[in-house]
């Protein structure tokens, strides 16, 4: 009797923490499969991606598949990414703890609660209002409280609250915006995939040096949906 009373306390005490066993498992059986076999290292990344509950950030009929290998469709024709560009793209961005980063493509949120968990602020422009009103009320009633949000259209970054230390893009455009680059801190590193949604699209890293000059370098093929103008 003692032994069962104790395991419920203990199944509920886990349920209240991380929403649901279900999808507790599936959580993290995504982590070992998908983050930590694929080589991802950094245990922040890693605790992140534990604490933040991918299936609040779709639609009630994905939330089954909120923890699959892929990216799901979350309305408006947009897509949240597939859990290890997130986990590799954040890797790649070198996020710290007093860093302030500006997302552009809030999308689901997921991506911005993420960082949340990692650096000091963010703030995230999400041109598509509906989209931004989802996530920002997801990202807000689940308590996440460093980051502003903005609708409207990315491409020329966040001028009042510029500059940031890490700048991350989630809609590809056809080049690197200047706007952008100019919006980075010295030493500030961007990621962006770029090009044409229907050839071939990179991901980019970016790297701010003196003045205005910068290094970039290609990592990795990908396909994000393309970036939008106002
Ligand atoms: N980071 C997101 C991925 C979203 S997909 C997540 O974690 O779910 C890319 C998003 O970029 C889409 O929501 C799309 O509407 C948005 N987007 C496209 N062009 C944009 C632009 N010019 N400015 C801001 N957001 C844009």
């Amino acid at each position: 009797m003692i032994n069962k009373i104790s395991l419920s306390t203990i199944l509920f005490l886990l349920s209240c923490k991380y929403g649901n066993n279900d999808y507790f498992l599936l959580k993290k059986n995504m982590l070992e499969d998908q983050i930590i076999a694929r080589g991802i290292k950094s245990q922040a990344i890693i605790d992140a991606m534990l604490e933040v509950d991918r299936h609040m950030f779709v639609p009630d009929h994905q939330k089954k598949n909120a923890y699959s290998d892929r990216p799901l469709p979350i309305g408006y024709n947009q897509t949240i990414s597939q859990p290890y560009i997130v986990a590799y793209m954040t890797e790649k961005l070198k996020v710290e703890r007093n860093h302030k980063v500006l997302e552009i493509g809030t999308g689901s949120g997921y991506q911005a609660a993420i960082l949340s968990k990692l650096c000091k602020y963010v703030y995230t422009i999400e041109i598509i209002p509906e989209l931004a009103q989802i996530a920002s009320k997801a990202l807000t009633d689940q308590g996440f409280n460093n980051i502003s949000f903005k609708t409207g259209d990315g491409y020329n970054g966040w001028v009042e609250e510029a500059p940031f230390d890490r700048i991350i893009v989630t809609a590809a455009p056809d080049k690197i915006p200047e706007k952008l680059i100019d919006q980075l801190k010295p030493d500030g590193r961007m990621i962006i995939p770029v090009g044409d949604p229907l050839s071939m699209q990179y991901l980019w890293v970016v790297t701010k040096q003196e003045g205005a000059r910068y290094k970039k370098q290609k990592i990795l093929p990908v396909r994000f949906v393309p970036m939008v103008k106002e």
